[in-house]
C-alpha cells in the first residue's frame, strides 16, 4: 500500500472546547502525518462550495450555519492508507453508532456537530486538498 494523502478537519464544535491537541493526537497515534494545518474562520460562501455535494439534503442550511460559527482546523493528513484510516479513526457520522474509541465517539456532541471532517475517497480527498491549501503549504 503506497503512501497516501487525505483532508481533515476539526470542526468549530471541537475547536471551541479546545480539542485540536486531543483529535490531533489520536490522529498521529493511528500513524497518520500532519503535513499542513492552518486555523480559519470559514466564510459562508467557502462552507456552501465545500459541502455543495449535500446542498439539496435538509440539514444543509444547518451545516453551513454551524461551520461557519467558529474556527476550523483545517489539516492534510499523510501516511499509509491514509483516506481508509482517517475514516476509522473519526468513527460513523452519527456519534451514537461511532465504534468506542473513534474520535465521534469519545467528542462529538451530535450528528452535526461531530467534530472532525475526514474525506471519503481518494479522489475527494485530492479536490478537497486543492480546495484548501496550495502546494508550497503541504510539506511532507
Ligand atoms: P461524513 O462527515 O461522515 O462524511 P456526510 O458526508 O454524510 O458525513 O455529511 C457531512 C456532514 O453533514 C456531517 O459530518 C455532519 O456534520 C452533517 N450531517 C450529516 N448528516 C446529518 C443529519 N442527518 N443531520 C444534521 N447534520 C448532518
Ligand atoms: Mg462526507
Amino acid at each position: 500500500m503506497a503512501i497516501e494523502r487525505t483532508f481533515s478537519m476539526i470542526k468549530p464544535d471541537a475547536t471551541k472546547r479546545n480539542l485540536t491537541g486531543a483529535i490531533t493526537k489520536k490522529l498521529e497515534e493511528a500513524g497518520l502525518s500532519v503535513v499542513a494545518s492552518k486555523r480559519i474562520m470559514m466564510t459562508k460562501a467557502q462552507a456552501e462550495s465545500f459541502y455543495g455535494v449535500h446542498k439539496e439534503r435538509p440539514f444543509f442550511n444547518d451545516l453551513v450555519a454551524f461551520m461557519t460559527s467558529g474556527p476550523t482546523v483545517v489539516q492534510v493528513l499523510e501516511g499509509e492508507n491514509a483516506v481508509l484510516k482517517n475514516r476509522e479513526v473519526m468513527g460513523a457520522t452519527n456519534p451514537a453508532n461511532a465504534e468506542p474509541g473513534t474520535i465521534r465517539a469519545e467528542f462529538a456532541e451530535s450528528i452535526e456537530a461531530n467534530s472532525v471532517h475526514g474525506s471519503d475517497a481518494p479522489e475527494t480527498a485530492a479536490e478537497e486538498i486543492a480546495f484548501w491549501f496550495g502546494g508550497n503549504e503541504i510539506v511532507g
